[in-house]
């Protein structure tokens, strides 16, 4: 008899639990260890208690210090999967020499097995994440006749990528799947409670009510919402953003994916069935499954592939430790409306969709040189989706561009044009995106020369940068840009 020890990103019916029962733990080190959010934390153990109940008497939910500590008290070897990170890595490798780990499978988690994507990446010169997804939608079948993309197009970005509809506070979309809670998530708000008074659990933001999945039929539930309500949307508003909408037709099916509730290829089958059906527009549905078999499993192969040093690279040098009030996910410090609301989704809900990520969070990061390690630490901490796998590529390699260039051929920063194009915050803001200099100067359009004064010769030979490079060069009153947001210094905007 080898019992299964699933971690608690393993919890969805995919995962095999055998016929000799199960093992979860709640480690109570790694639960106390980082300032998590508040409710990362209840997601991540309202999740365990669940699938520990669905299991009943064939599951063991051992509360410990450590695993090593668990494995010690159940006092026999288990098989696991694959872990996520390399820290669990390790440790199962310890395990494994100490005869407390039997066997390790490989993980269901993913489409792709680990070894098939070193076979894919070993004869390339470069990485694409666009090859990859099509090798991906060949591979698995997905909206391709015979070797044909359906629609004559791999990508339907350009139908994408639209502004928010003109003068509206929300999309016309339905609202996201919301969850209900029940005494399973009552006793977890109970102990974390309790833990936070007894200083053993040290979180971050506000807690709330759980928005999101945490067991198998309410992620599936969320999925079909999503999907029968909402994908037809997720296209052309992919990219904006509203002060009033914090959702947009974004999926919110990161968390149960990550919580491993959903099998990735899965989600992406069921988006095309909804084409199929004549549910859901080609462009909406292709965005959405380049999200999902593209970008996320781009994402997971390239932390192992760039290794386990990847994640401190600092190409730009960029050694700004995060100011207090970013640490401390305090929006009401933050005066810029688009910053704000960001802040605010944040600590509020441990959640904002991948655009204030990138565009508004990872651009401010990037303009004001915060360290890419200490950010990425942050990203994986205050998000309720953030695990170990998802950050380096996501913070330091795209939002960062500390790589070197090794993930992304340009750094994403931008000036205030973009968010005034991509958003409604602008007009209800006191800068002004146009400005630079000023009282009313705007932090992100004043901070894009800055950064690009700052990095001119670290991105001189980026060839994708040379245009602005050299309006900035042109740009009369650069001295004094860059002289007033030295003087802003870490302050809040
Ligand atoms: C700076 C930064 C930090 C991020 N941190 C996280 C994180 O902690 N956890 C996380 O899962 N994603 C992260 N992402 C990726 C992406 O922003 C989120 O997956 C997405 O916003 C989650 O919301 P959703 O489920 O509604 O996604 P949707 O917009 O509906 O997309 C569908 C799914 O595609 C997947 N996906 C899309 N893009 C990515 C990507 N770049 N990396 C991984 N998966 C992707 C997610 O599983 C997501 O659920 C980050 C991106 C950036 C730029
Ligand atoms: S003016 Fe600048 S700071 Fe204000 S919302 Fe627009 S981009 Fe953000």
């Amino acid at each position: 008899m080898t019992r299964r020890w699933l971690f608690a990103d393993q919890l969805g019916p995919h995962f095999d639990v055998g016929r000799d029962g199960v093992l979860l733990v709640e480690s109570r080190r790694a639960l106390g260890r980082r300032p998590f959010h508040r409710q990362k934390l209840h997601l991540v153990l309202s999740a365990l208690r669940h699938r520990a109940a669905e299991l009943g008497d064939s599951a063991v939910l051992l509360r410990t210090d450590s695993y090593t500590e668990a494995l010690r008290e159940l006092g026999e070897p288990v098989r696991v999967h694959e872990p996520t990170s390399y820290a669990a890595e390790r440790l199962v490798r310890r395990l494994v020499a100490s005869g407390m780990v039997e066997s390790v499978d490989p993980t269901p988690g993913y489409s792709l097995p680990r070894e098939e994507f070193a076979r894919w990446a070993g004869g390339r010169r470069r990485l694409r994440m666009d090859d990859f997804y099509r090798f991906q939608r060949q591979r698995l079948d997905l909206l391709v006749e015979g070797d044909r993309p359906v629609g004559g197009r791999w990508s339907f970005d350009e139908d994408n990528r639209k502004p928010p509809p003109k003068g509206a506070e929300r999309l016309d979309v339905p609202a996201p799947y919301r969850p209900r809670e029940d005494d399973i998530d009552a006793e977890v708000r109970d102990d974390l409670d309790r833990w936070t008074r007894a200083g053993h659990v040290s979180p971050t933001g506000v807690d709330g009510p759980r928005l999101f999945a945490v067991t198998r039929r309410e992620a599936v539930a969320a999925l079909e919402r999503f999907v029968t309500h909402r994908l037809g949307s997720f296209g052309p508003h992919e990219d904006a953003m509203l002060r009033g909408d914090w959702a947009m037709a974004h999926s919110l099916l990161s968390v149960p994916l990550n919580l491993g509730l959903l099998d990735p290829v899965e989600v992406a089958d069921r988006a095309v069935q909804a084409y199929r059906d004549g549910d859901a527009p080609l462009a909406s549905v292709e965005g959405f499954v380049r999200q999902v078999i593209g970008w996320r499993e781009y994402v997971w192969h390239l932390y192992w592939h760039f290794g386990p040093t990847y994640r401190r690279r600092n190409s730009l040098q960029a050694r700004t430790p995060l100011p207090d009030w970013f640490d401390r996910l305090d929006a009401e410090a933050v005066e810029a409306a688009c910053l704000h609301d960001a802040m605010e989704g944040v600590r509020d809900r441990g959640w904002v969709h991948h655009i204030p990520r990138l565009m508004v969070l990872g651009n401010w990061a990037a303009q004001r040189g915060y360290d890419p390690d200490a950010l990425t630490e942050w990203f994986q901490t205050r998000f309720v989706d953030g695990y170990d796998w998802v950050m380096p590529a996501n913070v330091v390699g795209m939002s960062q561009h500390a790589d070197g260039g090794a993930m992304a051929t340009k750094p994403y920063v931008s000036g205030g044009a973009y968010v005034n194009r991509m958003s409604d915050y602008c007009g209800g803001c006191r800068y002004d995106p146009k400005k630079r200099v000023g009282d009313d100067a705007c932090p992100f359009t004043a901070g894009y020369w800055s950064y690009l004064d700052r990095n001119a010769e670290r991105l001189e030979g980026n060839h994708r940068m040379a245009r602005p490079l050299q309006q900035r060069r042109r740009l009369a009153d650069l001295a004094e840009v860059v002289a007033q947001e030295r003087h802003r210094g870490d302050a809040a905007p």
